[in-house]
This record gives C-alpha cells, sequence and structure tokens, in this order.
C-alpha cells in the first residue's frame, strides 16, 4: 500500500482518487475550497468511456444519470428545423458527476481548505506544502489542480493557457418557463443555431436536485461568439463595480449591462427559441474560451492529469471524460508498475500523445465553427451543409478516432495553435 495523495478535489481528482483508494492505497485529496463544490458547472454531454471511468471508480450508473436525448436538431434564423440527426446521448450535469464521486469517497480523506502552494521531490518521496501551514508527504502526486495549475505552474512554467479568440456564454434556463414553441420544437433536442461566426447549442439537463421529471427539468446553452483580447475580453470581465477578473469572471459577478445586451442581440441573432431561452435564464455567465497543451505531464513522482494537463475547446465534449480516461491510465499503471516513476511514466505514454490530439481536434472543430460563418452565405443549402457537419462532429464519441491517431484531420496538427 502506498502513499498518495491527489491535489484537486474536482471530478478529475475526484476519479483518481476513487480508483486509487479502491486498489487499496493509502489516498488522500486536498482541494483549496471550502464547501460543497457543488453548482459549478452547467451540462455535462456524456459518452460510453465516462460510464466506464465512473465504474471504475466505483460507481453503478444508472438511469438516473441524466437525460436520454435521441435526436440532433438545427433551427434557422426563423425558428424552423434546418436539420436533423439521429444520435442518442445521455446529457448530465457538473454537479450529478460531483456528487457520485464526492460521496463515494471518504469525507475523511477529503481535505479542504488545502491550497497546495509548493512541492518538491526527492528520490524516494513527494514533500507538498499548502498555505495554511500544513505539510504533507507521499509516494506519488496526482495533480488535478484545473487549467490554472499551481502545480503545472512550478514544474513546466512555460505551459500556459491561450486565449482561442472566442466566449461562450452559458447558463441553464428551467423547463417550466418556457413557451409551448420552444418545448415542442427545441426543449427535446440536442439543439444547434448557427448565426455567421458563431454557434448556439444547448440540451436538457436534470433541473434541481437531480429532478429528471417532465417539468422540473432545465436547458442547457453555450453559445459561442468571437471577443477580442484587448477590449471586448476586457469588458466582459469585467464586474458593476469596475471590477476586472483576467482569468475568469465569478458567475454572479457578471455585468448586468453584459447580460441585457447579450439578450438583446439573441434577439436578432438567434432562433425565437433559443432567444426565449436566453430571456428565462435568471443568471447567465460567461466563459473566455483557452486552449491548454502540455508536453510533458509526468515529472519524477509527480503527474498532471485532467484540466491542469490538456484544456480541449468544449466543442468536443470531452474535458470530464478525458480526466476520466487518464485516471483510468494512471490507476492502472499503478497497479501494474507499483506506485512508482516508472508506472507515472507509462501513464505519460499512453496518454500524452492522445491529449494533445484532444486539443487539436478541439481546436479543429472550433476553427470551423468559427469560419462557417464568414463564408457570407446563408443560403438554405449552404447553412444545411454545415448543420450537418457540426451536429455529426460537435461532442461526439471520438475513442475510435483518437486510438487510431486519426482525430485530427491531416495537415490541420502541424498548423494548430500550440502554446
Ligand atoms: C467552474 C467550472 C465549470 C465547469 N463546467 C463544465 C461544464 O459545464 N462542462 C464540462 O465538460 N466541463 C466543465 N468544467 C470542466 C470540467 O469540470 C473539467 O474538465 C473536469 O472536471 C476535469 O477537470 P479537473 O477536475 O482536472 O479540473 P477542475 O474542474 O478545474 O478542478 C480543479 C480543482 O482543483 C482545485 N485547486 C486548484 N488549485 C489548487 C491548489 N493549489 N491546491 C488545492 N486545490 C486546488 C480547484 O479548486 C478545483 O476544485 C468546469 C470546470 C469548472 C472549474
Amino acid at each position: 500500500m502506498a502513499k498518495i495523495i491527489v491535489v484537486g478535489g474536482s471530478l478529475g481528482g475526484l476519479f483518481a482518487a476513487n480508483m486509487l483508494l479502491k486498489q487499496g492505497h493509502d489516498v488522500i485529496l486536498l482541494e483549496k475550497a471550502t464547501g460543497l463544490l457543488n453548482g459549478r458547472g452547467a451540462g455535462i454531454v456524456t459518452h460510453s468511456a465516462l460510464a466506464d471511468a465512473l465504474c471504475e471508480a466505483g460507481i453503478q450508473v444508472d438511469d438516473s444519470l441524466g437525460v436520454l436525448v435521441k435526436k440532433r436538431v438545427t433551427l434557422g434564423h426563423d425558428g424552423q428545423c434546418l436539420a436533423d440527426m439521429d444520435l442518442p446521448q445521455i446529457l448530465t450535469s457538473w454537479s450529478r458527476l460531483y456528487q457520485l464521486l464526492k460521496t463515494n469517497f471518504p469525507e475523511d480523506r477529503y481535505l479542504q481548505g488545502k491550497n497546495v502552494h509548493f512541492v518538491n521531490q526527492d528520490s524516494d518521496q513527494v514533500y507538498v506544502s499548502c498555505a495554511d501551514g500544513s505539510k504533507f508527504t507521499a509516494d506519488l502526486l496526482i495533480a488535478s489542480d484545473g487549467i490554472r495549475s499551481t502545480i503545472r505552474a512550478q514544474l513546466a512554467p512555460e505551459i500556459k493557457p491561450k486565449y482561442a479568440g472566442y466566449i461562450a456564454w452559458r447558463g441553464v434556463c428551467d423547463e417550466n418557463r418556457l413557451s409551448k414553441l420552444t418545448l415542442d420544437t427545441l426543449f427535446d433536442y440536442f439543439g444547434f443555431c448557427l448565426p455567421k461566426g458563431e454557434q448556439m447549442l444547448g440540451y436538457p439537463v436534470a433541473g434541481q436536485n437531480n429532478d429528471l421529471r417532465p417539468g422540473m427539468r432545465g436547458y442547457n446553452f453555450v453559445w459561442y461568439r468571437g471577443a477580442t483580447e484587448s477590449d471586448e475580453l476586457i469588458k466582459l470581465l469585467t464586474d458593476d463595480e469596475g471590477v476586472f477578473y483576467p482569468t475568469g469572471i465569478p458567475p454572479l459577478k457578471v455585468s448586468k449591462k453584459n447580460i441585457e445586451d447579450i439578450r438583446q442581440i439573441a434577439k436578432t441573432h438567434l432562433a425565437p427559441q433559443f432567444s426565449e431561452i436566453l430571456e428565462k435564464t435568471s443568471a447567465p455567465f460567461l466563459q473566455p474560451i483557452y486552449d491548454l497543451r502540455s508536453e510533458q505531464v509526468v515529472f519524477g513522482r509527480i503527474a498532471l492529469m485532467g484540466d491542469a494537463a490538456f484544456v480541449g475547446r468544449p466543442h468536443v465534449g470531452m474535458g470530464v471524460t478525458k480526466a476520466g480516461d487518464e485516471a483510468i491510465a494512471i490507476a492502472k499503471q499503478i497497479k501494474n508498475l507499483g506506485a512508482t516513476p516508472v508506472a507515472l511514466q507509462a501513464y505519460s505514454n499512453e496518454r500524452l500523445k492522445i491529449g494533445q490530439d484532444v486539443v487539436a481536434r478541439a481546436q479543429y472543430l472550433g476553427l470551423y465553427m468559427q469560419s462557417q460563418g464568414q463564408k457570407n452565405s446563408l443560403e438554405h443549402d449552404h447553412v444545411k451543409r454545415n448543420a450537418n457537419t457540426v451536429m455529426a462532429e460537435t461532442a461526439v464519441d471520438i475513442s475510435g478516432l483518437l486510438a487510431t491517431g486519426k482525430a485530427v484531420p491531416d495537415g490541420f496538427a502541424n498548423t494548430s495553435v500550440k502554446n
């Protein structure tokens, strides 16, 4: 039995901590936040690999995981259906997954208020110092401390998130506030709307307290729009008191004026169903979109995983599934090779290229999304063709493509953005 520290108590860290504890290791999880992390994210698209990761973590998956959606639709500016596609998928939420993983992990091993600010290692051990003065030692450390990872910043300071040039407005609208038109033509579907150079998408998710009953659910939306880094982004990341949040504005701090503006823009840019959803969502929030690509994820006895290692733009719908896959790889290698640097290196050999491919694939989908509107044609056939491509490529299972090295189209990998 080895001593293993996991840093970061969100989904990635909880996947790894649960799997390693199940193997019999002495696992401690260090999370800087205090209180429940519930309500952080909104909708999460699931793939079969996510169910595998939950199973590896010791969690049985049943129908309560999320909402089954059978079809995708693209709505035109006038609200008419331009194209549709059968594509069954389960849509869940960050809170539901967090609740499943957190309740499965012993409370006395999930230490909150532990802001890791320094790590060190020698040939035998890893040493961790937290901001409150507490110190820990372990045989291995798994860093799942997110896109702004303190541990990555210390070990590989050259790897930094790179702004993709656009942001996502997000939110969840209560089902019971929606009109009959929106309920009949959009609510049950994974829906898209493709204004020029932009992309709106949405899907139904469980409501409060994971309520899956009709009438009690929500519709989760994500609206991608360009925002120049030098001025528009600054305005969007500034609250009503004039405070600027350079790395992301907390949801409840988003400026009321910016929310009012985006609701007005929705009326002219989006199908009326999506505009209604934006109007009736009580607290829309926004997130800048970043790429994060690592060239190295293992440093002796320390491994990066989840968003600390790679962040693909959300078009791949893989943030959580990727973290689950990485946790499976780490746990498998430790089981086979012991809690050693050799096991972590084997994890890196297995996952480094896949992580890089996920980032590149997400960049490819993002560029496609941006360029599809730039051809200046909103003629029916043109939009329909693009609608079919967007529906077929967004947030679908790409495990087969990743396994065969075909996730990134020929020629794209060499031109894609690097950190
Ligand atoms: C606010 C938020 C909303 C999200 N919404 C979605 C979504 O809707 N759909 C989707 O697919 N994905 C979403 N994600 C991303 C998704 O949750 C991640 O891709 C997935 O959880 C794997 O990321 P992670 O656990 O590695 O990192 P994160 O989820 O970013 O978690 C990192 C954790 O590490 C903790 N931490 C950071 N620094 C330290 C430190 N120095 N010491 C100790 N702890 C530290 C943080 O408090 C956090 O809990 C969201 C993430 C966040 C944070």
